[in-house]
């Protein structure tokens, strides 16, 4: 198609690809698939392809941010789709053997080996055979997508998603909280059955994508498939273990002050989230501006140059934080590789949790702006163990200066329940990441995941296993397994749960650090970040003053300074 050793020029700025179908993008791909490649051209073949990642990278961040912000929007609809259903599987493809080829070249330098490694993972496991299972499976994701958008509740006689039944969990009546919960999953409850068929069709797809590139279990294959090179399945099975042995007993102590301070005899589950005092809940600003100015702030008491950045990405109109009509549901940090900035949407409704969303999506932009400058995209962006880190570590960092004496989001008393709720969360969270990872441990390495009543059962034991018997869920099985097919990476992204123990581990490492040694502990995490993707795992931790942790002396450790820490706030 082209002639040999005529380099195609890149532009400049990714507006030229602001319209852009695949077939404008795909001469560079194939530019770069047939240029002659040896050791003396290399490095400047990594940058061009580099840059054009990062053109495309831009254009589609751009353009699903865009879309994301107005999705009433047709003309944005159409250029989020092109992006994502023409442009990005097309690329992917066409990346694949781009990396096949600085493989076969044999060629690693310093910063450079964790790619390779990478690179060479992802060719070892590929099967043509495949390709058409993951469309298939694809096609699976998006029938899930339907079944799930089409559930409604009625509400006091408006239609809610199940979803939107979260805030009234919080509500101090105990009879809404219980009315509020029972909805939230009952539309669960009445689609069980094609939940569950519509599984088994994606759990055969998946099992099938193993066999084929040589796997006795999707378990096996996905571990691999996720790049995870530190740590195994067996050391996942210990973390279960560690779980139940170093944290269970510190969520028990965390309900029976919540079932005290509540004055009831036996927790529900619908007490789990209220205030156990019974105040109304947290406010954090009058409006997004305020909002915004206060986040700035809090940045710079972490460090300077945080408020530095989030003052940047707020002038460069890259934060659309509050919610409205229109707008896509979640949150996000995404980034521009070629203007070099990182960008943050969610939808935030004036509610202790935007508090949390907007420090956590900070930590990843902050991320963004410590390694902007690593020369080649393929450096910068770590797995989810470590860019959890960023965000996670964010969190906790933050939290002492959210009261209005920093220019945060609180009164002295209200920053006070929004610290203990932080800290709580931190450590009941272990009792769901480690059903889930176990769940899924399960059912992909036995015959017995394949039966839908058999993976119910094993939901409710593990469930049993690691939230302990303090919370009374008599007369409630039928929710209780429910929360399951509510949970949508079973659905969309299998063996994804995991690394947020594993962060949230390394975020209160970095945390404790900082109870020492402010300073200290904030100079060491932007040396981790700065590092990218460069280095392997256990030393992006050790750079940050963590190290990854599976076993129970290593949690009970953490624990204990939490709830030291719980003492002190709002006993
Ligand atoms: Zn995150």
């Amino acid at each position: 198609m082209f002639q040999r050793g005529v380099v195609l020029a890149l532009p400049g700025s990714a507006d030229a690809f602001q319209n852009a179908t695949w077939n404008d993008i795909a001469p560079y791909f194939e530019e770069l698939a047939v240029r002659p490649l040896d050791r003396g051209n290399v490095e400047s073949w990594l940058e061009d392809w580099s840059m054009l990642e990062s053109l495309i990278g831009e254009a589609a961040a751009l353009a699903n941010f865009a879309y994301s912000s107005d999705t009433a929007d047709h003309e944005r609809e159409k250029a989020q789709l092109r992006f994502s259903s023409d442009i990005a599987p097309h690329a992917e493809e066409q990346r694949t053997r781009l990396q096949e080829r600085l493989v076969a070249l044999g060629y690693v330098r310093s910063g450079l080996e964790t790619t390779v490694q990478r690179f060479r993972n992802q060719m070892e496991l590929f099967n043509a055979a495949n390709v058409p299972l993951q469309t298939d499976l694809a096609k699976l994701s998006t029938e899930w997508a339907k079944v799930i958008g089409a559930m409604a509740v009625d509400w006091e006689g408006q239609e809610k998603t199940p979803q939107q039944m979260a805030p009234f969990l919080e509500d101090n009546d105990r009879s809404v909280r219980e009315r509020a919960f029972r909805k939230m999953f009952r539309p669960y409850v009445e689609h069980r059955d094609a939940l569950a068929e519509l599984f088994d069709r994606m759990y055969d797809l998946r099992q099938q994508i193993a066999t084929n590139a040589g796997f006795t279990s999707f378990r096996d294959y996905a571990h691999r498939e996720k790049n995870r090179f530190d740590y195994t399945p067996d050391d996942c099975l210990r973390f279960h273990d560690a779980v139940e042995e170093a944290i269970l007993p510190a969520i028990q102590r965390l309900h029976e002050r919540r079932r005290s301070h509540l004055g009831l005899e036996r927790l529900r589950p619908w007490d789990l989230f209220v205030d156990p005092k019974g105040r109304t809940p947290l406010r954090p600003y009058r409006d997004v501006e305020d909002f915004v100015q206060s986040a700035g702030r809090v940045f710079g008491h972490v460090q300077p140059d945080f408020q530095r950045d989030f003052e940047t990405m707020a002038e460069a109109g890259l934060l659309d934080l509050d919610n409205r009509k229109g707008k896509a549901p979640g949150g996000f940090c995404d980034w521009l590789p070629v203007r070099k900035l990182p960008l943050i949407f969610m939808n935030a409704v004036n509610v202790d949790d935007d508090v949390r969303t907007v420090l956590h999506e900070a930590g990843h932009s902050f991320h963004v702006f410590e390694t902007v400058d690593l020369p080649l995209l393929f450096q910068r962006h770590p797995g989810a163990e470590m860019a959890e880190v960023a965000s996670m570590s964010m969190e906790l960092l933050a939290a002492p200066y959210i009261d209005r004496g920093h220019g945060g989001f609180y009164s002295e008393a209200d920053a006070v329940r929004s610290r203990r709720w932080l800290l709580e969360r931190a450590v009941t969270f272990f009792a769901h990441c480690a059903s889930v990872d176990a769940f899924q441990q399960w059912m992909y390495t036995t015959p017995d995941g394949r039966d839908a009543d058999a993976r119910d059962r094993k939901w409710l034991e593990l469930r049993r296993r690691f939230e302990g018997e303090w919370v009374d869920w008599n007369g409630l099985d039928a929710e209780r397994i429910a929360r399951w097919y509510y949970q949508p990476h079973f659905f969309e992204f299998p063996f994804y749960y995991i690394e947020y123990g594993i962060a949230q581990l390394g975020a209160l490492q970095v945390w404790r650090n900082s109870l020492r040694d402010h300073g200290g502990a904030v100079r060491r995490y932007r040396e981790a970040l700065a590092l990218g993707a460069t280095r392997p795992l256990p030393e992006l931790y050790k750079a940050a003053g963590a190290r990854l942790i599976f076993e129970s002396d290593g949690m009970r450790e953490l624990i204990d300074v939490v709830e030291n820490e719980l003492s002190t706030i709002d006993a």
